[in-house]
């Protein structure tokens, strides 16, 4: 255990291994940003048709594909929306759980939680929480930061929520524990590695574009990347967004960077509750 400049306590699971022998972990984490990625990165694109556009081709026209490269591969998803994408598009939404998949918290409109005082955080993660709620039947147990902001205020409020765990952090290849006061948070860490608006990110508005790289790098990185955490025993837990991975091109990509890692006996391939529940008996143990 050891503290950083803002008093975050995070635990390293000395012996952590993953179940039932598997070598290393995969978790599949969309993040279903819609019109709400556009709206956040520049609140005039509220009024920006073209941005707005490419924001619903995500969850309009990719996520139905992706749902179903879920079910071709059998591959379990997880999938972090905004309630402001939720209440847009409820149907596809409720498809996501009804095809066997996790919906998770990823605020209100995606706002970068680290501007906000306190009680706006608080309003938004109310407010996105509820929503998701109504539409699922379920509160999410679990939350990725959009735009990455994340503070103590956040942590706080993850556990006075009640959720199971936060995927926003970066310190170790495995999952591992935060303390925050009296209770603990499960923290699975993610990679600007496996984030692929790294590699094919950008709006329309303000900035007018973005990368447009082929597919075959994303393939090429995330295969290397996928094989040293096979041989070093990590978790290959994505950042995926449907408006950029969902293209056709780049999704047929997906497909075959599937089938290459399904080739493998000894991966487990899981949802990030699961993994968060599975860590979770470590924790437990820990404490006796
Ligand atoms: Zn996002």
């Amino acid at each position: 255990m050891h503290s950083n400049q803002t008093n975050i306590k995070t635990h390293q699971i000395i012996n952590f291994s993953w179940p039932e022998g598997k070598k290393c972990a995969v978790a599949i984490g969309w993040h279903v940003d819609g019109e709400a990625g556009p709206i956040a990165s520049d609140p005039r694109n509220l009024h920006h048709i073209a941005a707005l556009s490419m924001g619903a081709y995500g969850v309009s026209t990719a996520l139905p594909r992706i749902l179903d490269l879920h079910d071709d591969l059998n591959v379990p998803g997880s999938f972090f929306v905004p309630g402001y994408v939720a209440e847009r598009h409820p149907d596809v939404i409720k498809q996501v759980v009804a095809r066997g998949h996790e919906v998770a918290h990823h605020g209100y409109c995606h706002e970068n939680v680290f501007l906000l005082e306190e009680h706006q955080e608080r309003e938004v993660f109310c407010r996105g929480g509820e929503i998701l709620k109504e539409i699922t039947g379920k509160y999410p147990v679990g939350w990725s930061a959009p735009g990455w902001g994340i503070k103590q205020s956040t942590l706080n409020i993850l556990v006075d929520l009640g959720m199971l765990y936060d995927c926003s952090l970066m310190e170790y290849d495995v999952p591992y524990f935060i303390s925050v006061g009296k209770k603990s948070l499960v923290e699975i860490p993610i990679s600007m590695i496996l984030d692929d608006y790294e590699i094919f990110g950008g709006w329309l508005f303000p900035n007018g574009g973005g990368v447009n790289a082929p597919a075959e790098t994303a393939y090429k990185i995330w295969k290397e990347e996928f094989d040293g955490i096979r041989r070093f025993g990590g978790l290959f837990s994505t950042t995926f967004h449907p408006e950029f991975l969902g293209r056709p091109g780049r999704l047929n990509m997906l497909y075959s960077l599937f089938a290459y890692m399904k080739s493998f006996d000894d991966v487990w391939w899981a949802t990030f509750e699961e993994i968060a529940l599975y860590t979770q008996k470590f924790f437990i143990e820990e404490e006796g």
